[in-house]
């Protein structure tokens, strides 16, 4: 069912409208993945990528920004996803909003009146679609080579940590550190947007460095307040050519006081596969040096099984591709399960990525696999949120893993 990706953001101004609304949703086994009471609230979650909403069960009356309103600015952000009106209003004005909607090429899937009825939504959800483009903003601005660079020296790369957890217990057993731009006039920039110019303008092992050396620094705080996690970074391949980026690697970790056993790190299967002989003598090299070593993005490449029982991997992260839905598609479980088979073959730790709802939590509880990571879990954060997201994960879990 295509509806079981839809994420959902309820925005209305009173408070009881909202509660009922997540109250029936649930009831309807939809999450409600964010409740705001304002506009300017939800244009924030949308400007966001990684929240963004692709449902929005949107009032049309609301003090400060109003519903009509709200959809004006859903239109300058060119925004992909669906819209439910909401409204107290009579027939003739929910259906003008919806015809405005609609005339600025905005999906409705239609409009309720208050109070809402289950099976009237029901109906509506059910014809949701996922949006066509997945981004929320059609133009995406390409950063020059000298921005990137300026930005690693002026220290404006910023570490988002997700965390990574055994299946079996919830114990929280490490962080993937996820690096962010902090730009002074764009906001939060994810790396997609600046990676891939970084490795083919030769300045992905300065970032690497940056990246590693602030993620060291906190885990070496985190230890000193109690808090024991391996630390995965992800490496590019274009880095494992020279011995100086290895020396660096080495050098970092010796002087940051954290065990090369703590530290973790997350190269991808599919550049893995282009030339191996250089990429394997490093590997080899910090795999003797007591490193963690993890093959990223695992199903996506071609590795052969010779190649991959050359490679000294202590990990095998599945690609979010075949974890998520898994549970319903049977493709995606027959990928999931080879991967998982080959990984407990060659003896690696088996990583089920992009475990996002409950319903992949409960699919890999049930496998064999022995970590899981994914917005389920937690979302990327940043280092100072991470103490207290521990406490009240280990508090909840029980909760998370019941609906077994
Ligand atoms: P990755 O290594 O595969 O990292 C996982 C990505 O999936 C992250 O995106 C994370 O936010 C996202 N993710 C995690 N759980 C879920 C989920 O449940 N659902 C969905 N839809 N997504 C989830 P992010 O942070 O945007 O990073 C994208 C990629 O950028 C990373 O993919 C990694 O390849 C690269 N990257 C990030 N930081 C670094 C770095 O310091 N160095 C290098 N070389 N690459 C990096
Ligand atoms: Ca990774
Ligand atoms: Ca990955």
């Amino acid at each position: 069912m295509t509806t079981q990706n839809v994420k959902i953001l309820v925005l209305d101004d009173e408070p009881f409208m909202r509660r009922l609304l997540v109250r029936i949703l649930d009831n309807l086994g939809y999450i409600t993945d964010s409740i705001c009471d304002n506009g300017h609230a939800a244009l924030e979650l949308i400007d966001s990528p990684d929240d963004c909403p692709n449902l929005i069960l949107l009032d049309i009356n609301m003090p400060v920004m109003d519903g009509l309103e709200f959809l004006r600015r859903l239109v300058d952000r060119r925004y992909f996803g669906s819209v439910i009106l909401v409204s107290g209003e009579d027939e003739r004005m929910r259906q003008a909003a919806e015809k405005l909607a609609k005339a600025h090429k905005i999906t409705v899937l239609g409009h309720l009146h208050k109070p809402v009825s289950p099976e009237g939504l029901a109906k509506l959800i059910e014809t949701w679609q996922p949006p066509k483009q997945l981004l929320p903003r059609a133009a995406r601005k390409i950063y020059a080579p000298a921005e990137i660079s300026a930005a690693i020296a002026n220290g404006e790369l910023v570490n988002y940590y997700q965390p990574k957890v055994r299946i079996s217990d919830g114990h929280v057993v490490g962080v993937e550190t996820l690096v962010r731009w902090r730009h002074p006039q764009d906001g939060l920039i994810f790396p997609d947007q600046f990676i891939g110019i970084a490795e083919v303008n030769g300045l992905i092992d300065d970032l690497t460095q940056v990246v590693l050396t602030d993620a060291l620094a906190q885990n070496k705080l985190w230890q000193e307040a109690g808090i024991m996690l391996q630390v995965a970074i992800n490496l590019s391949m274009d880095s494992l050519i020279s011995l100086d980026f290895m020396e660096m690697l080495v050098g970092v970790t010796a002087r940051s006081g954290v065990p090369p056993q703590m530290v973790e790190f997350e190269v991808t299967e599919t550049r893995l596969m282009e030339d191996l002989r250089t990429p394997l003598e490093m590997l080899s090299r910090l795999r003797l040096k007591r490193f963690r070593l993890s093959i990223d993005d695992f199903g996506i490449g071609n590795s052969t099984l010779a190649q991959l029982r050359d490679l000294p991997f202590d990990e095998l992260k599945i690609d979010q591709s075949f974890v998520r839905g898994a549970w319903h598609d049977e493709k995606l479980r027959a990928m999931f399960d080879s991967s998982l088979g080959l990984a407990k073959q060659l003896g690696m730790e088996a990583v089920a990525e992009g475990v996002e709802e409950q319903a992949d939590w409960d699919f890999v509880h049930k496998s064999e696999c022995n970590i899981a990571q994914g917005y389920f879990i937690a979302k990327p954060m940043p280092a100072a949120d991470l103490p207290a997201w521990i406490q009240s994960w280990q508090m909840d879990f029980p909760a998370s893993n019941r609906h077994l």
